[in-house]
């Protein structure tokens, strides 16, 4: 069984990884960190995708935690929890500045000029923030993700959305994820001690019996039950291996340290047999 406090949750940390972003803006943003080192401009990427819960903690600062608001926008009503906007800051001597005085707000203005150059659009009250153009935030909302999406930005955008319990409600899973071949013909089926109330799994389920691998990029929850309901118990690193004991619909049941004990549920899309 698992032991202590979870670790810090990665859901809430700043992300920079350029790989969460849709590929139509990521485009963009190597154009733009291009243009703006021939600019002599120093700004630099400060964060890209964003998770609902990290938005929910920006959401609360001001509003029902100490400090002063600095978004107006709720989880999923964000650019950022799509991968579709990434935030510019200054970066003067190894320290991020939003100052915007003197001849430092011709800067913000070069920043806006050159993003709109590459389809980057900036909005009027946040100087930083710049998302992709020609997407809307109903689209998002409604699953119309922009085309061209590959599979480090599907499976980063399905796994925030697979672990969100909401309100309000995760947007629909994007196209592009991978997908597992078939299990071969004449397979042998491994014959487990399933938990009471278990059922078999279905075709696209994980295995049980088998060692399976993490495949989500940005970890994957372990909750307390087959359900977005059930709370987190801690969240398992890309490429952790754990056993599937049992499935539970699109759930798998699993045991993380090999000992027959099982430790919690993990969505069985992102578990792949070793
Ligand atoms: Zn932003």
């Amino acid at each position: 069984m698992i032991g202590g406090a979870p670790a810090e949750d990665p859901a809430l940390t700043r992300d920079t990884q350029i790989e969460h972003l849709h590929p139509v803006l990521r485009g963009g943003i190597e154009r733009l960190h291009r243009e703006l080192a021939t600019a002599g401009l120093p700004f630099q990427l400060f964060e890209g995708f964003r998770s609902p819960q990290r938005q929910a903690e920006l959401y609360a600062q001001g509003r029902t935690r100490p400090g002063r608001r600095v978004t107006n926008a709720r989880p999923w009503s964000s650019y950022h929890q799509y991968g579709a906007a990434g935030d510019f800051v200054l970066r003067i001597d190894g320290r991020w500045s939003w100052d915007d005085q003197g001849e430092r707000a011709h800067w913000w203005t070069r920043l806006h000029e050159l993003a709109r150059g590459v389809g980057l659009d900036p909005i009027s009250w946040e100087k930083p923030h710049l998302q992709l153009a020609g997407v809307s935030l109903d689209d998002l909302r409604a699953g119309r993700y922009p085309g061209a999406g590959d599979e480090t930005w599907a499976e980063n955008l399905a796994a925030a959305i697979s672990g969100w319990n909401g309100p309000p409600p995760a947007p629909p899973l994007p196209g592009g994820l991978p997908e597992r071949p078939a299990l071969a013909e004449g397979a042998p089926e491994p014959s487990p001690a399933p938990a009471e109330g278990v059922r078999e799994p279905g075709p696209a389920a994980a295995r049980p019996g088998r060692p399976h691998r993490v495949s989500a990029r940005a970890g994957l929850r372990l909750r307390g039950g087959a359900g977005t309901s059930f709370e987190v118990l801690s969240v398992l690193p890309l490429d952790s291996v754990v056993c599937v004991l049992a499935t539970r619909g699109e759930w798998s049941l699993v045991d993380l340290e090999g000992d027959g004990v099982a430790d919690g549920f993990c969505y069985g899309s992102f578990l792949v047999p070793c």
